[in-house]
């Protein structure tokens, strides 16, 4: 039994990975500020012995007297309509303070420490499918700078903190992905789409639907997510996970109308600055280095997932 520390721990991802490490037996110390978390998310293991919740900001250092052997640092606003807002800079300190306290934590533990970067390191992507190797072509003074920034800044400290501090790390850069637990309000494509649609109010395609996007079901990327923080010492990444199949927002509009009718209508919105216009992983390394490919694709995982927010949509509050 491992002893295991999730930063973000009641947020989409963070809530989907505790309940995978509680079932596979390990102690978990979920840790989040409940900014974009929902308690809600980990309702199933809160009474599990083996669960503890913890509130609190990761921009403060955290105290934790028992051993941990691992660490998965989630913590941050990942929708864009979430860290577009007045939060923008607690999204730059939550990336940069958050990242620095959880490893200075890592150190003191001699734990292993995974870093949750993202695609948005990218920014707009002049190469495509993007590969690790590509170093991005961000806007830093932006609206999704907050989190770009930010992401690029904590990739940064993370390799600092093993070059010269000797910490075990490991970092991925997660794409666009979805499924259960995903707040019905969180403003992302996927949400907005299948809670619009199940409540008969329009569709929203920001710009002309052309942008492209490459979509992960959750289950495949905690998946890879767990085989990346158990890989063999010195596999640190960077590595891309996510779905490469990649639909237009038109193509994925339709598909939703197509799938809960319910007589929304297609209707068309500004696009937000620096928006990316395309976006795909190259997943070849972690296929080569982790013997892993995604296995839910869109079709599929839309049903799951409309069927999870059928169970959530009278908290869904746009219109
Ligand atoms: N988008 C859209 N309608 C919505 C929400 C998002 O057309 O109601 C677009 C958004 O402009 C972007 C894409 O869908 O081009 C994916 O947006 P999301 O917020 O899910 O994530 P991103 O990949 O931009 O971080």
């Amino acid at each position: 039994m491992k002893t295991i520390i999730v930063t973000g721990g009641t947020g989409f991802l963070g809530s989907n990975l505790c309940i995978r490490l509680i079932n596979e037996g390990n102690k978990v110390i979920c840790i989040d500020n409940n900014y974009t978390g929902r308690l809600e998310n980990i309702k199933e293991i809160e009474t599990n012995a083996n669960f503890r919740f913890i509130k609190h900001d990761i921009c403060e250092p955290l105290e934790i007297t028992e051993h941990i052997d691992q660490i998965y640092n989630l913590a941050c606003p990942a929708s864009p309509p979430a860290y577009q807002g007045k939060h923008s800079i607690d999204t730059t300190k939550t990336c940069v303070f958050g990242a620095i306290n959880m490893l200075e934590l890592a150190k003191k533990h001699n734990a292993t420490i995974l870093q949750t970067s993202t695609s948005e390191i990218y920014g707009e992507p002049l190469v495509h499918p993007q590969v690790e190797t590509y170093r991005g072509n961000v806007n830093p003074i932006g609206i999704r700078a907050c989190y770009d920034e930010g992401k690029r800044c904590a990739e940064s400290l993370f390799f600092d903190y093993h070059r010269h501090e000797g910490v075990d790390i490991k970092l991925v850069r997660i794409f666009n992905t979805y499924g259960p637990k995903m707040d019905p309000n969180d403003g992302r494509v996927i949400s907005n789409f299948i809670c619009q649609a199940l409540s008969g109010q329009d569709i929203t395609i920001y710009g002309d639907g052309h942008q492209t996007r490459s979509f992960c079901y959750v289950d495949d990327l905690i998946e890879v997510i767990i085989r990346m923080m158990n890989s063999s010492f010195g596999f640190i990444g960077p590595v891309n996970i996510g779905n490469p199949n990649e639909f237009t927002i038109k193509e994925l509009a339709e598909m939703v109308v197509d799938k809960i009718g319910n007589g929304s209508k297609i209707i068309y919105k500004d696009l937000p600055s620096d928006d990316p216009t395309q976006r795909r992983p190259d997943i070849t390394l972690v296929q080569t280095k982790l013997n892993w490919t995604p296995i839910v694709q869109l079709n599929e995982g839309l049903d799951k997932t409309i069927k999870y927010f059928k169970t959530q949509i009278n908290l869904f509050k746009k219109g």
